[in-house]
């Protein structure tokens, strides 16, 4: 297989080079308040079967991805809650398992493996979280050394998780989007291997993979994936997935995926009805979908746009709410945002097909943002003393 990057902007082509990131023409003009231009797609030329490994079609060679649990995440039938909402063919596709917790993992260990492979040692970038605390963990694998960048108001968790996996930690005053601005600043000054999600065009191309294993997994194509929305990059890595299979002939129908995002954190949502985004701070319990400009925004768009994509925004209420509902129904117990992908589909639910094969994606562990969780559930404040007390 071969690859190149081509410009989601302006289509030109350019070779696959370490420090290239977005393109550099559409790129020149970048407006601090708008999403990136000029992100570089990964694309790829030559054929492959049906039977193909996830790693024929990734453009790092598999010697040096660090071996790690990473992707090949299990996607199961939530009985109980088929019965309840009678959607016989409803799937979690459940990233919690992954190395660190979360979805970050697959562009990590690309990220990673691609590192390796033109020789940094350093890799920095912004996270609102579960980014950095997955590049902390694979690059702890992998013997790189990791510098991450924070808004004030990331979840314990995530930041223990990073400290823990020895990562170089800075807490930025403000928000994730500070937190961008300072990391692209650092790598300018300090050189090495920026992972900043959209910005660095393998983060899109490593979620790639949830798709090419839902092919995999599923009988058929799926009809419909729910994506929880923040940078909108899952959701550009999601289609680019289906869009390698389409140009490879594999499958003939692009699924139609639901963007879910937070009612005060929906830059793309008002996109996809306006046309243009704005920055609007946002304010979010669902931490990881807390964006007030998608990086990513213009690129899913474009793809929502191309194929017939649909919006969504939950409230806070509403994704504790399925949060709990989840965790009760099905034994999965998921961090707000990727609690947000259920809370997509209770939502959408009453216009779907119910025979339809329907995929959630549950993108980070519950655990993760105990404080948030705590929110739909009660503690129980007294302690007994006695069995009694509660037998009667
Ligand atoms: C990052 C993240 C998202 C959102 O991904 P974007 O690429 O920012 O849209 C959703 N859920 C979880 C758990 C995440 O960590």
């Amino acid at each position: 297989m071969q690859y190149h990057y081509v410009c989601s902007d302006c289509g030109t082509e350019y070779e696959l080079k370490p420090n290239l990131m977005l393109c550099p023409d559409c790129a020149r003009s970048q407006d601090r308040d708008q999403p990136l231009s000029g992100i570089l797609e990964v694309a790829l030329e030559g054929e492959v079967g049906q039977g193909f490994a996830i790693h024929d079609l990734l453009p790092v060679e598999k010697e040096y991805f660090p071996s790690i649990p990473v992707g090949a995440s299990p996607l199961w039938g939530p009985e109980k809650l088929r019965t309840e909402f009678e959607f016989p063919n409803l799937y979690v596709k459940d990233d919690t398992g992954n190395l660190t917790g979360s979805f970050k993992d697959r562009a990590s260990i690309l990220v990673s493996a691609f590192a390796r492979k033109y020789g940094f040692m350093d890799i920095a970038l912004a996270s609102t979280g579960n980014a950095a605390s997955s590049m902390a963990g694979v690059g702890a694998a992998a013997g790189q050394r990791v510098t991450v960048f924070l808004p004030k108001s990331v979840p314990r968790a995530k930041i223990v998780q990073a400290l823990q996996y020895g990562s170089r930690v800075h807490k930025v005053e403000g928000s994730y989007d500070l937190a961008y601005e300072f990391s692209l600043e650092y790598s300018r000054r300090n050189g090495g291997l920026n992972r900043n999600t959209a910005y660095n065009p393998l983060t899109i191309e490593g979620k790639k993979t949830v798709s090419l294993e839902l092919f995999r997994q599923l009988p058929k194509t799926p009809d419909s994936i729910f994506v929880p929305a923040g940078d909108g990059c899952i959701l550009s890595g999601v289609y680019k997935g289906f869009k390698d299979l389409l140009a490879l002939g594999l499958i003939q129908t692009m699924p139609t995926v639901y963007a879910v995002q937070a009612e005060k954190s929906s830059a793309i949502a008002r996109a996809f009805q306006s046309g243009s985004f704005e920055r609007i701070p946002a304010e979010t319990l669902a931490d990881s979908i807390a964006v007030d400009v998608p990086k990513s925004g213009l690129h899913a768009l474009k793809q929502l746009k191309k194929y017939q994509g649909r919006v969504l925004t939950v409230s806070d209420r509403e994704i504790i709410e399925a949060q709990a509902r989840l965790s009760a129904g099905s034994g999965l117990f998921a961090e707000p945002a990727a609690a947000a992908a259920f809370a997509g589909f209770l939502k959408a639910r009453a216009g779907l097909d119910r025979e339809a094969q329907i995929v959630l994606l549950i993108t980070g562990s519950g655990l993760k943002d105990i404080d948030s969780a705590l929110e739909g559930v009660s503690v129980p404040e007294k302690t007994i003393s006695s069995v009694e007390e509660i037998t009667g």
